[in-house]
C-alpha cells in the first residue's frame, strides 16, 4: 500500500506534471471524507458516464455521417493489400474498407501480436441505494493498495466496490470465485464507510486485457500499415479510447503524432 509521504510525492509529481491533485493528511481525510487513512490525493475534473447511453449516442453520430452499421457481425478472416482491407464475416457480408481499426477488446483477433498483454479477471459488488449515506462529492475512491480496491456511487445512490483481481481469465473458475469474492469486497467496503449498508445485491465478474507498463497498445499491425488495433486498456477504457482515437484518425490521415511511439506495437 502507499504510504503517507509516496502519496505526498505522487501528488507532487501530478502537479509537476500540469495535473491537478491536493494532498490530503490524515486530519483532512478525516473530516472531509470520514475515511481513516494515513492520507489521500484528492483529484479533479474526473468524469463519471453512462457507457451504454455513450456508446448509443457515437453509434448514432456515426451513422448520420453516413458509417454503415453491420450487426450482428464476427469478423473471421482478414486480408490487407497496398489499397484496402477485406474482412469476412461469419454468415455476413464481406467488408471492403480502405483501414480496419480493430477494437475487439480483450479479445485479440489471431492476426494481432499479444506480446506484453494479458487477460486478469476483476469482481464487483453493489449495495441497495443508500443516497443519504453517500460520502461527500460521491467522490470515486481508488485505495493504492495491493489488491487494490475501488468505490464509486451511482446516480441512485448505490456503492459499488471492486477490485480483487486475479491473474487468470477460465470463465468457470471465475464465476464460481464469485460469492467469496462479493463477501471479502463487502467486508473491505464496511472497514471504509462502517456506517454505510453492505449488503451485497448485485456481483459479478469481468475481464481486463492490460499491459505490461499500464499502457494501452495502440497503432498499425507490425508490416500491416492499414490495419490498425487498439487494445489493453485495462480500467480506463475511457482516457485511453479518446487517445486511441486521436491517434488512429492522425495515422489514417497520414500524419504523425508525436505521442505514437509510446503505445506502438513493439518489434
Ligand atoms: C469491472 C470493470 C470496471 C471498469 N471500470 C472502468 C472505469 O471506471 N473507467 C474506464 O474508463 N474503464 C473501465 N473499465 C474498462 C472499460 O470497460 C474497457 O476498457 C472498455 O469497455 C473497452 O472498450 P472496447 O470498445 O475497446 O472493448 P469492449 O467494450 O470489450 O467491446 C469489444 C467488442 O468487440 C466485439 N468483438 C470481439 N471480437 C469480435 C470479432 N471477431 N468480430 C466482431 N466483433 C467482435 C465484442 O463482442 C465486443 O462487443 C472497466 C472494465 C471492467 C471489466
Amino acid at each position: 500500500m502507499l504510504g503517507a509521504s509516496d502519496l505526498r510525492g505522487e501528488a507532487e509529481a501530478r502537479r509537476h506534471a500540469g495535473i491537478g491533485a491536493s494532498y490530503l493528511t490524515r486530519e483532512m481525510l478525516r473530516t472531509e471524507f470520514g475515511i481513516d487513512r494515513a492520507g489521500a490525493i484528492l483529484s479533479h475534473d474526473n468524469l463519471a458516464l453512462d457507457p451504454r447511453k455513450l456508446t448509443s449516442g457515437l453509434f448514432l453520430q456515426a451513422l448520420k455521417r453516413k458509417a454503415r452499421c453491420y450487426v450482428p457481425a464476427e469478423a473471421i478472416a482478414i486480408e490487407d493489400d497496398r489499397s484496402g482491407v477485406t474482412v469476412a464475416t461469419g454468415q455476413g457480408p464481406t467488408i471492403r474498407a480502405r483501414h480496419l481499426v480493430l477494437t475487439t477488446g480483450y479479445e485479440l483477433l489471431d492476426a494481432v501480436p499479444a506480446r506484453g498483454h494479458s487477460i486478469i479477471s476483476t469482481w464487483a459488488i453493489a449495495t441497495p441505494p443508500q443516497p443519504r449515506k453517500i460520502w461527500p462529492r460521491a467522490a470515486m475512491i481508488w485505495e493504492a493498495s495491493d489488491p487494490y480496491l475501488y468505490i464509486r456511487a451511482t446516480a441512485d445512490g448505490r456503492v459499488i466496490c471492486g477490485g480483487e483481481d486475479e491473474d487468470f481469465t477460465d470463465e468457470q473458475r471465475r464465476n464460481a470465485l464469485t460469492s467469496k469474492k462479493a463477501i471479502v469486497l463487502a467486508k473491505k467496503l464496511g472497514r471504509v464507510f462502517p456506517k454505510l449498508d453492505t449488503t451485497i445485491e448485485f456481483a459479478w465478474s469481468g475481464s481486463f486485457g492490460s499491459t505490461i507498463t499500464g499502457l494501452p497498445i495502440i497503432g498499425s499491425l507490425p508490416g500491416r500499415p492499414r490495419v490498425h488495433a487498439v487494445m489493453g486498456y485495462g480500467g480506463n477504457g475511457i482516457v485511453f479510447s479518446q487517445i486511441a482515437s486521436e491517434l488512429v484518425s492522425t495515422s489514417i490521415a497520414g500524419k504523425k503524432d508525436t505521442d505514437a511511439a509510446l503505445f506502438a506495437f513493439k518489434a
